[in-house]
């Protein structure tokens, strides 16, 4: 069969190579459609060395195909069908695959396993992730599903109110689904990015668009004419640090930000996208009287934590301690400065 592999740093070559044969919980797809994600283009490009390995690999996680073969264990999908599949693999079996909540599953084996490659024309895919597309969704449609999944899990764990604008960071592949989903559900866009054609696809689709004057410009302040408070729900798509920060800046105060996933993204990052944690800046708040409460309940013991106590004039003797190797000993230091 005819396969896109990349045999190096954007070194793609398409060559025949073995019709692979499914194992027992796997399926044999036919691709007829595939969509290519911005990781795709990391791959091709190896990025900072980041996507570096093995050569030669077959790329693309995104298509829809029609069932060729099953493997022993299969049973939802059966050769003849149309299909699509997601990126991620999951075990089906843990506390979060039972739930549904598939990307969150937590056997390590399971969710390390190969991906299929799919710029080729029949790929092996782990068969739990296959769904069934109904007639009416095309085949080129089924291959845009990924960025339309991770959109309403965007909104689901944003809580995004639909009365409320929603800013979109980027409008490449990751970008144009999320602002197709919003528009879908009824949620307007403002969007940040874009310096050429995609600024027209964006506002096709019903976005505002902030378009860039060249890549990598800001366009915050254009953003913050339009809400000057800032925005209070707003997802990046671009997986870079550009993205993040345009995201931050245009944020209001107790705004939520998604951040969607890509392999450009820093590894700390990247665990906070696939484990869906809740990263939540906390300043010194307005809890003075609660505070207050709890010491004089007696119940806080803070106080306990004290291990010296200086004079004003011992004030250098007690910064030395602090600054020194035995303030791995201490507690809380307590300068008496005057009478009470
Ligand atoms: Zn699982």
């Amino acid at each position: 069969m005819r396969a896109a592999l990349l045999f190096g740093r954007e070194d793609m070559r398409v060559v025949d190579i073995l019709r692979p044969a499914p194992g027992p919980d796997e399926a044999l797809v036919r691709v007829v459609a595939y969509a290519p994600y911005g990781t795709d283009i990391g791959h091709y490009t190896n990025r900072g060395g980041r996507y570096a390995r093995a050569y030669p690999y077959g790329v693309g996680a995104d298509f829809s195909g029609i069932v060729e073969a099953v493997g022993s264990e299969v049973t939802h999908v059966r050769p003849g069908d149309r299909v699509t599949a997601l990126a991620l693999n999951h075990c089906g079996k843990c506390a979060w695959c039972v739930k549904g909540v598939t990307n969150l599953c937590l056997d390590a084996e399971a969710i390390s396993r190969a991906r299929q490659a799919c710029c080729q024309q029949f790929t092996i895919v782990a068969a739990n992730k296959l769904a069934l597309m109904p007639d009416a969704v095309s085949f080129e449609q089924g291959a845009m599903l990924a960025g339309v999944v991770v959109a309403l899990n965007g909104f689901e764990l944003m809580e995004v109110d639909p009365a409320r604008p929603l800013v979109v960071i980027g409008v490449g592949a990751m970008g144009l689904a999320v602002i197709a989903t919003a528009a879908a559900m009824g949620i307007g866009t403002i969007a940040l990015g874009g310096t050429g054609g995609r600024v027209d696809y964006a506002r096709a689709l019903g976005a505002r668009v902030l378009p860039l004057e060249s890549y990598g410009t800001m366009v915050t302040s254009e953003a913050l004419a339009i809400s000057p408070n800032g925005f209070d729900q707003i997802i990046e798509t671009t997986c870079s640090d550009w993205g993040l920060k345009q995201a931050v800046e245009v944020a209001g105060r107790l705004a939520t930000i998604g951040v969607t996933g890509g392999g450009a993204l820093p590894d700390c990052v990247w665990d906070i996208v696939l484990r869906q944690l809740r990263l939540v800046g906390i300043s010194c708040g307005h809890h003075q009287q609660q505070a207050l409460d709890l010491m004089a309940s007696g119940k806080l013991k803070l106080d306990t934590t004290i291990s010296r106590r200086f004079t004003l004039d011992q004030a250098p003797e007690a910064f030395a301690l602090l600054a020194g190797r035995e303030a791995a000993d201490i507690g809380r230091v307590i300068i008496e400065i005057g009478a009470a």
